[in-house]
Parts: C-alpha cells; structure tokens; sequence
C-alpha cells in the first residue's frame, strides 16, 4: 500500500525546520521515525502535502545529564534509551520502559519525540514521563516554550503541541531505584492494554497510567491513598490499587473490553507498587 503523493523536504537546523513549518502551516508534517506516521499515510488517515524529515536536523538526538536532570532529544530512538547507561544508573524507568516497546525493528526507529507527540492511548513512554513529572520543550516561531507532562496529554491523539512547534526536549529528574513499569501488551503489536509506571521518591509516589483511557493520566486516588507511607504493607498497596481507574472513561475495543482494562490497570498498579516499594 502507497501513501498518497507528497513533496519530501529535509531542513538541517531547527530554524529552517520551523520556517519550513510556518510557511506550509497545516499541509506540512513533521517525519521522525516515521512509524506511525507512515502507517497512518498509507491509510490515508493522514495526508500531508509536505514531509518535514527531522533525521538531519542537527542536535535533536542525546541524552545528557547535568545538575540532576536528564535531558533527552527528541529524537532519542527507543533502542537508545534502552540501552543508555546514563539512564539505567540515573533514571532506570526510562530504559525499562523502553523495553516494552514494539520489537527490536520498532525500537531502532522510532523516537520518544514522536511517540510524545503522536499520543497513542495505548503508547508507553507517556505512562513513564507522567509519573517522573518531566518537562517537555517545544520550539516554535515565538521562541521556546516549557510544558510539564501533565498538561502535555489532552485527548486521544491530541496534545498542548501547536501545528508550527517542535518538540525538542524531554527532560527528566535523576531518580533512585524505586521504580517500576508493568505492562499488559496486545500480542501482535506491543502496544499496551494497561501499563503503569512507578515512581517512589522522597515526596510520595507518582503513577502514570497508559492503555486504558483515551490519553494517559496520573492514577491520583492511587497517590492519595499512600501519601505518607514511606513501606506500605501488601493489604495498603492493594487497597490504593483499586483507584487505578478513577474518574476514567475506559475503551473498549477488539482486544479488551473497558471492563478488563480497568482490570489489568489495577492488576498492574498493584504489581508496580509492589516492585518500586519492594526496592527500596
Ligand atoms: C508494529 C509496531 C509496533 C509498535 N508497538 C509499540 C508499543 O508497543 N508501544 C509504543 O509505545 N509504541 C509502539 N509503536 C509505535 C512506535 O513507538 C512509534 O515509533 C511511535 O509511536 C512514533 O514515533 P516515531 O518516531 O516513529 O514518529 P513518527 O511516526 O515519525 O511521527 C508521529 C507523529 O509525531 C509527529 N512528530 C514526530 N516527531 C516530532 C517532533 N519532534 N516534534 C513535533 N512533532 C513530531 C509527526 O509529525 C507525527 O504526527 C509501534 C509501532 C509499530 C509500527
């Protein structure tokens, strides 16, 4: 299957690249590691009538650590945040996490920047970069902006990103041990019908849940329930899993109904606080 015809354009700078966007407004689309966005060309959900290819924009693509943050380009792949050493002594969620996604092929290709932006219901990393409260930055015509990843995630596929802006910039707090990411992934694609990461720190514990409603969401009932407890018995972590799924419309589709991803949110809450507490 063909996507339909599109004019291919391949700046080198971030300047250019916004340019590039501002002058072709809604016809253009930004192309990362593209595997989500050419499926969606081939079934002409998407139809552009240009292609802004970011693989030689300089710079988008390290990750760096300095004043305990990490600091992640946009078009970090899968594969190597997967295999970062950084991550895995400073933030090993991220790799974790990263170990869920696809299979190899897709982990080589795609990229946080674009799995941010594409806001798959079902992808992982918004799971993760929920629970670590990271920073995302976009660049645009009007300079440089900040967006914390809560107010990232509007709706299914829908995010605080403009049409003319570039995510540029993921960036983490270092974190100790005490995490976890646990999945229920659909069998053919990866893609999750609830993942849940974990953050235990020094001011409580943080949730991210992903899979299960149609953007991913702090599970905060399950934060409330175990503010305060620095080693929550079994029975304490159970009970504050069942707020998994508070307040949230669960969709059902061929692979799961809205009842069991409610089911599996709790099932892997419960796991994932086990774990993180577990590691302290
Ligand atoms: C077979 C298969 C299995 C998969 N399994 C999983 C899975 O288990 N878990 C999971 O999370 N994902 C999964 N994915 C999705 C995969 O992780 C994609 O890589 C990801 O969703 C999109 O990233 P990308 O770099 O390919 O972006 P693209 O497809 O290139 O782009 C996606 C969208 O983001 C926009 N975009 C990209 N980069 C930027 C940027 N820097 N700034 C602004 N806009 C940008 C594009 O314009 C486009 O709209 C799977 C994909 C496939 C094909």
């Amino acid at each position: 299957m063909y996507p339909a015809s599109f004019e291919y354009l391949r700046p080198s700078t971030l300047d250019e690249t916004i340019r590039l966007l501002v002058e072709h407004g809604d016809e253009a689309t930004l192309l990362a590691g593209g595997h989500s966005l050419i499926p969606a060309m081939k079934l002409r959900l998407a139809l552009p009538k240009f292609v802004v290819d970011l693989g030689r924009v300089a710079d988008l693509s390290y990750i760096r650590e300095s004043g305990g943050r990490i600091a992640i380009g946009a078009m970090t792949t899968h594969h190597a945040l997967e295999s970062s050493g950084v991550l895995r002594a400073r933030c090993p969620l991220l790799p974790e996490t990263a170990a869920h996604i696809g299979d190899v092929q897709v982990r080589n290709r795609g990229t946080i920047g674009g799995s941010l932006v594409h806001a798959d219901p079902a992808g992982d990393w918004p799971a993760a970069i929920l629970a670590l409260e990271a920073e995302i930055e976009l660049a645009g015509p009007k300079g440089r902006r900040t967006v914390r990843a809560d107010a990232f995630f509007v709706d299914l596929l829908q995010t605080a990103i403009a049409p003319d802006e570039i995510l540029c910039e993921i960036r983490v707090p270092a974190t100790p041990r005490s995490v976890a990411y646990e999945k229920t992934e659909q069998k053919a694609s990866g893609f999750a019908l609830a993942g849940v990461a974990v953050v235990v720190g020094s001011t409580g514990v943080r949730v991210g849940v992903t899979g299960v409603g149609p953007k991913a969401y702090r599970a905060s009932g399950v934060e409330r329930a175990l503010a305060g407890q620095a080693a929550p018995t079994g029975e304490a972590i159970a009970q504050a899993a069942r707020h998994a799924a508070d307040r949230i419309e669960a969709l059902g589709d061929i692979h799961a109904s809205p009842e069991f991803r409610v089911h599996l949110a709790e099932v892997n809450t419960r796991r994932a606080l086990t774990r993180a507490f577990g590691s302290r």
